[in-house]
């Protein structure tokens, strides 16, 4: 199998035996056309086919919203591809069977496989919330594929406007993305000359995420409270996960995660206090496990589920999917 990951600033390829990398390469994201883009990808991929072997599907997560049967972008944000039709086209390159998904759902597959789970929620905190959930060992995705949007759930109806491109106010975005924690920050900081904050200001008058973690990291009471306040929003998500879903895992990842140590214990606690007895009992809470190659692998999974459906229903259509 052959996973791709194509992010805002790279594009990871990598050839997969189950869970093992056995061939990789990356190359910065092309963002001036889609066709560029994809020949960029192109070129990539058969960087890894040359050092492996040609693949027998390809595997593909994007940071965009999928139609997932016919694997045509919804939208697409960061990167050019809204409205292209991915799969037909990646497929007519590659010449074998192609599966786009959400590089959240295709993240949480990943996870699931490597804590060998079938219930699982994953929240991706980064510059916006993102997630996936994973039931029965398959990727939940609604009837088009454009569901499970885990930080578009609302939190306060009449909270702060979502960041992302989303026309809610008060999402779980608004509240646990690093925008939200730069936009409290700098709004902190404006309030309080002379504060740690304050000084943290950069030339465009903003205090970054980074600059936030490290005051808190200090000490510095204003991030202290900012990064409680995160917390506690986060473990109010999480408790409506656990109600909604039962997972037997809900796993934190994303580049924010690497800040856990100033969150996560709290959100816990939260998430503790909120949710159902019952189901909170059976739940673990944990940073994601899957590390830089977690997309790669996670698409390189979602091309083996597929091609094994795929085998299963021609087999066997009287016994149902494996
Ligand atoms: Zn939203």
């Amino acid at each position: 199998m052959l996973g791709v990951d194509v992010g805002g600033t790279k594009v990871a390829v990598a050839a997969l035996n189950g869970l093992d990398v056995v061939a990789r390469a990356e190359r910065p994201t092309v963002l001036t056309s889609s066709s560029a883009l994809l020949d960029g990808l192109e070129q990539t991929a058969r960087e890894v086919i040359a050092q492996s072997a040609e693949p027998i599907a390809v595997g593909v997560g994007v940071p965009s919203q999928i139609e997932y049967d016919t694997g045509r972008v919804e939208t697409s944000v960061n990167i050019p591809l809204t409205g292209v039709a991915l799969r037909e086209e990646l497929g007519r390159r590659f010449g074998v069977p192609v599966f786009v998904d959400n590089d959240a759902n295709v993240a949480a597959l990943a996870e699931a496989r490597l804590l060998s789970c079938d219930e699982l929620v994953m929240l991706t905190l980064g510059t916006g919330v993102g997630g996936g959930v994973v039931t029965g060992g398959r990727i939940f995705r609604g009837a088009n594929g454009l569901g499970a949007e885990l930080g578009h759930f609302t939190l306060m109806p009449d909270g702060p406007p979502c960041p992302g491109n989303c026309p809610n106010s008060g999402c779980i975005e608004a509240y646990c993305s690093g925008q939200a924690l730069e936009r409290d920050a700098t709004e902190l900081a404006r309030d309080k000359p002379g504060s740690r904050l304050a000084a943290a200001l950069d030339k465009d008058g903003r205090v970054s995420g980074r600059e936030l973690v490290t005051a808190a990291e200090e000490g510095d009471s204003d991030a202290g409270l900012l990064l409680g306040r995160f917390a506690r929003m986060l473990g109010v998500a999480i408790a409506g996960y656990v109600n909604v879903f039962q997972p037997e895992r809900v796993v934190i990842g994303g580049g924010l995660s690497r800040a856990s140590h100033l969150f996560l214990d709290r959100a816990v606690q939260e998430a503790g206090a909120r949710a159902l007895p019952a189901l909170y009992r059976r739940v673990e809470i944990s940073l994601a496990q899957g590390g830089p190659d977690a997309g790669v692998i996670g698409a390189g999974l979602l091309a083996e589920h597929e091609i094994r459906n795929t085998e299963t229903a021609t087999q066997a259509p009287t016994q149902g999917t494996a």
